[in-house]
């Protein structure tokens, strides 16, 4: 399907116009671009999922098992009475409003169901319907309904229009997170086969293989090859990359786009030239090969059971603790997670610590896990990197905050600190759309499949947005992230909406930066693009 030309795309979007009729009589139209595909029978069979089968959104049947009611409402039940959050958050809103703007979605889109409030009043309503007194005495007039076949229509339409970014629960006085109603939304879904492609085979290949591609060992090492081939026409220098390697002292785990995707590889490069510098005794898992969680998207019991994955690999390869990559929700899994859902770690860890600084990372004392920004924050700290940022000079740069590690786990100095001693050229982009408040790519949660470009244009308008002022105001022409859905998903975001701007992983420019003994002079970035200067030298 053709996407829509920039400058049309957002043409019929008013916030002001009110909406013909109520909302609880309106009904999504599953117009191509703005849903994802159902999963494959084989795929939700492997996962001993519940009811394999043909189906697609735009279906006027989805085949639903026949007591569908049945399970739906006893899966509320059960998260009702498991999660507290959830009870909450289905009784506390006094719809002041304070939400409304803030959805990315609902800003790229203008339909008032993805104003936050009104995302979680979907399910909301209905447990006022099925399960309170008012609800089902007064109906409507107490803003409850009957959950019907098009009310789960309409949940897969919105829930899978939300990116479960939270930056709606920033404003919110009472501290409501419609993320956490969307996650326990999808997880509902699931319990009668209402699902999506993109998340599911990405799972399924995490949990049979070791990453969301489903790349062999083999392939992991041919593809690492190719980059060292890259790394040494650039360098001089061929850094070994340890594979599966018993008793080394950490294992790496970064998400397995780095291996392999644009522009992911060119992070990975920057990894692999900042432990050759250091001279670090590190291994990779080509069993647990995958940073991101996506089982995080489908249910929290899939999270743990990818989770495990590093933990067993980490036990079985005997290393002392676990270094990760600029990934997001990998590290939203391990902040929120681990003392809860996830841990306890495995005996052989220990409290990470830095062999270069010594510096001991207490905060991570029970997940065992370090990101990498908080190490190389540490060693530009300590002084141990010689770094030259001029070879950067050729980029202007601005930092978009993934939601996952800025708001889902608080690191929002250690990545400026590092680009400003790997970049003379830094800029943030506006207040209101960074740190905390950041705004979302638009794609995350699973959402970043092409089917959906279309909404992933609109939910990414906002960062979109941000950037094109910076690029307009300081002539920004690189946005630097440390995620890996980020790093795919904001790439064609700017070539749609700021195609002057490129995309990359902070470590990149460390690589770029990093003077290492024994190297040849360099005259070309780690994307064979020339230094400034470097041309008129030669
Ligand atoms: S969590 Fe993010 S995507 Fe979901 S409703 Fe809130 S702001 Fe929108
Ligand atoms: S800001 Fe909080 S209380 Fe106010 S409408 Fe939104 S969810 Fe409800």
């Amino acid at each position: 399907m053709a996407l829509p030309k920039r400058d049309e795309l957002l043409k019929e979007v008013n916030y002001d116009r009110m909406p013909e009729k109520h909302w609880m009589d309106t009904k999504p139209e599953f117009r191509p671009g703005t849903y994802c595909y159902a999963g494959e029978p084989e795929v939700v069979k492997d996962l001993g999922l519940p009811n394999p089968r043909k189906w697609q959104p735009h279906d006027e049947d989805w085949k639903l098992p026949e007591n569908w009611k049945e399970i739906v409402l006893n899966a509320i039940r059960d998260r009702m009475n498991r999660f507290r959050s959830f009870k909450l958050f289905m009784d506390i809103c006094v719809r002041c409003g304070a939400c409304a703007d803030k959805c990315h979605f609902f800003l790229g889109t203008g339909d008032p169901k993805n104003m936050p409030v009104l995302r979680a009043e979907l399910m909301r309503s209905v447990v006022k319907g099925e399960f309170t007194r008012s609800g089902k005495l007064f109906g409507r007039l107490a803003g409850a309904r009957k959950l019907t076949e098009d009310v789960i229509k309409e949940w897969f339409y919105y829930y899978y229009q939300c990116t479960e970014c939270r930056r709606c629960s920033v404003f919110c006085p009472y501290g409501i997170d419609t993320a956490e109603i969307t996650i326990l939304a999808r997880e509902i879904l699931h319990e009668i086969g209402v699902n999506i492609d993109w998340i599911l085979k990405p799972v399924r290949f995490s949990a049979e293989i070791g990453n969301h591609i489903g790349l062999q060992p083999h392939t992991i090492k041919e593809n690492i090859e190719f980059l060292l081939d890259d790394i040494e026409e650039i360098t001089g220098i061929r850094p070994e990359v340890p594979l599966n390697k018993k008793g080394a002292e950490i294992l790496f785990v970064t998400p397995s786009a780095d291996f392999f995707a644009d522009p992911g590889i060119y992070t990975f490069m920057g990894y692999v030239l900042l432990f050759h510098y250091l001279g670090l005794d590190w291994t990779l898992s080509t069993y647990a090969a995958e940073g991101g969680n996506f089982g995080f998207f489908t249910s929290h019991e899939m999270m743990r059971k990818l989770h495990a994955k590093i933990y067993h690999e980490a036990e079985r390869l005997k290393v002392k603790w676990i270094l990760g990559g600029e990934c997001g929700h990998m590290w939203r899994v391990v902040h929120q997670y681990e003392d809860t859902m996830l841990g306890p770690a495995p005996k052989n860890l220990e409290v990470p610590k830095s062999p270069i600084t010594g510096t001991v990372f207490e905060h991570a004392k029970s997940t065992k896990i370090v990101h990498i920004c908080e190490f190389t924050a540490d060693l530009i700290a300590h002084g141990k990197l010689e770094l030259d940022p001029s070879r950067n000079d050729h980029l202007v740069v601005t930092f978009h905050d993934s939601c996952n590690t800025s708001r889902g786990m608080g690191i929002f100095e250690e990545p400026r600190f590092i680009l400003r001693h790997v970049c003379n050229n830094f800029y943030e982009m506006p207040e209101n759309t960074i740190r905390e408040k950041t705004f979302c790519c638009g794609s995350g949660s699973g959402l970043n499949t092409d089917e959906y470009m279309e909404m992933r244009m609109r939910g990414g308008f906002p960062r979109a947005n941000a950037v094109e002022y910076v690029h307009e105001k300081h002539g920004v022409n690189h946005l630097a992230c440390i995620c890996a859905i980020d790093r795919a998903t904001l790439t064609p975001l700017m070539k749609y909406w700021v195609p002057a701007v490129s995309v990359g992983g902070v470590h990149e420019l460390v690589g770029n930066a990093l003077v290492i003994p024994g190297e040849k002079k360099r005259t070309t970035d780690l994307r064979f693009q020339p230094l400034k200067g470097a041309e008129e030298e030669a």
